[in-house]
């Protein structure tokens, strides 16, 4: 591992200005990343038509939505809740689609305000068949293959419980007979990564799908597509895959004089090296000749837990004042009362520990852990050993950072406590 990497957008002196105006640890977003990624959606290449929604459960905060918002990009949620933090943001309702695990109480009123919704199971087909009967939906489609990183990011087969199972098709067909629905909209996100072949492969089945359904005028892929954080992956070319996608699209349209539309809906592609966690080292310590260096960070889990669960890996990189000029193999490790706070473990295996080369680590040095942008701030075991949550910047068009999320108070963890 090369030791102390360059942080994508943030060197000492911004990092200092961050941290002097708004505390540590903080995510720091740029606006000019989020920008430039949503560039490379909305040129997604198709045949006709594309729609592009983001994800929004990889990064909620409102000012990342509006700047997507503004840049023509639709809303997937994953949630009512979602629904309505979007809506909250400003989003107007018949730019967002949901599909979700768990049908929000308030549905009816969701439809009516105009949402899009894909039924990802025969109960929720049926549920959306009594509110609007009559109406269109969207269906998601377990196509029985997946493509994800790991199991735990693998969201299509037979081990996986999203979508409806696509041997179901007659009693898919059965409850939209039953209620007058219309299917317009064939989706399938199976986490495809950055494969041409896979994608070529997903189109195929999806389309083996959309013919069954002679209304649909709309085929949505979901998401998935890899990014590389370290600087030894690749990111997906969205042009790469994309080009076998749209034959495809093509294809079928010669064959059955259907021109189906294409949604995709990127998380993490749109976020995830758009964000760095920015921290600093309180602790140095060793366990002898046979153990570790640690250094201890004051962040950790609480704010970036990809590392516990997946064994994910993020560059990290020290930002000193002068650069010591001796390196040391350290482990990093959180702030959790917590074995599995560890933010340099073995890739893909969370049980194990791996070292980085770093320079020579003092108290008080800053720590900047890019591509903390996708499954970071959204998706923590907030408050865990009574940590508030951390702040949220934003750097805008000129480098500016703009609190976009206060730190949490100590009190608010325990105000809504009866
Ligand atoms: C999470 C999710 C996505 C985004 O996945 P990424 O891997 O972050 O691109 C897209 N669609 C649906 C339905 C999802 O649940």
């Amino acid at each position: 591992m090369a030791s102390n990497i360059q942080p994508r957008f943030l060197d000492f002196t911004s990092a200092h200005a961050v941290s002097e105006s708004f505390g540590t640890p903080i995510y720091v977003y740029d606006q000019k990343a989020l920008q430039a990624n949503a560039t490379a959606v909305l040129a997604f290449p198709n045949a006709f038509g594309l729609t592009a929604r983001y994800a929004m459960k990889a990064s909620p905060n409102a000012a990342i939505l509006k700047i997507f918002a503004k840049a023509g990009l639709h809303i997937d949620a994953s949630s009512g809740h979602e629904v309505h933090r979007a809506m909250a943001a400003g989003i107007a309702a018949d730019k967002i689609s949901l599909s979700t695990q768990e049908l929000p109480a308030d549905l009816g009123d969701l439809l009516a305000a105009g949402i899009h919704f894909n039924a990802c199971s025969l109960a929720q087909l049926e549920r959306f068949g009594q509110l609007k009967p009559g109406g269109q939906v969207g269906i998601r489609i377990n196509p029985g293959a997946g493509s994800g990183g790991n199991n735990r990011t693998n969201v299509g087969g037979p081990s996986s419980s999203f979508g409806i199972w696509h041997e179901s098709i007659p009693q898919i067909k059965e409850v939209l007979a039953q209620y007058d629905l219309t299917a317009v909209r064939i989706h399938t996100h199976i986490g495809s990564g950055s494969d041409p072949d896979v994608w070529l492969k997903v189109s195929k089945m999806n389309f083996d799908i959309v013919r069954q359904f002679p209304d649909v005028v709309t085929l949505n892929l979901g998401g998935g597509f890899k990014v590389g954080r370290m600087p030894d992956e690749k990111s997906t070319d969205l042009q790469v895959v994309g080009q076998p996608v749209k034959e495809k699209f093509e294809e079928f349209a010669a064959e059955t004089g259907r021109q189906i539309r294409l949604e995709i809906e990127p998380g993490t592609f749109l976020v995830a090296n758009a964000c760095a966690l920015l921290s600093k080292v309180q602790d140095v310590v060793s366990t002898g000749a046979s153990g570790y260096n640690f250094i201890k960070l004051n962040t950790g889990m609480t704010e970036l837990l990809r590392p516990s669960i997946y064994g994910a890996q993020h560059p990290i990189s020290l930002l000193q004042a002068s650069e010591a000029a001796a390196t040391k193999d350290y482990v990093v490790v959180g702030h959790c009362c917590e074995s599995g706070d560890i933010l340099t473990p073995a890739p893909g295996d969370p049980e194990l520990l791996a070292t980085r080369s770093l320079p020579a680590a003092a108290i008080g040095d800053y720590c900047v852990i890019d591509g903390s942008g996708a499954y970071a701030s959204a998706m923590t075991p907030k408050h865990y050993n009574s940590y508030p949550e951390a702040a949220e910047v934003m750097l805008d068009a000129d480098g500016a950072p703009k609190l976009i999320r206060r730190r949490q108070k100590l009190e608010d963890i325990w105000a809504n406590e009866v």
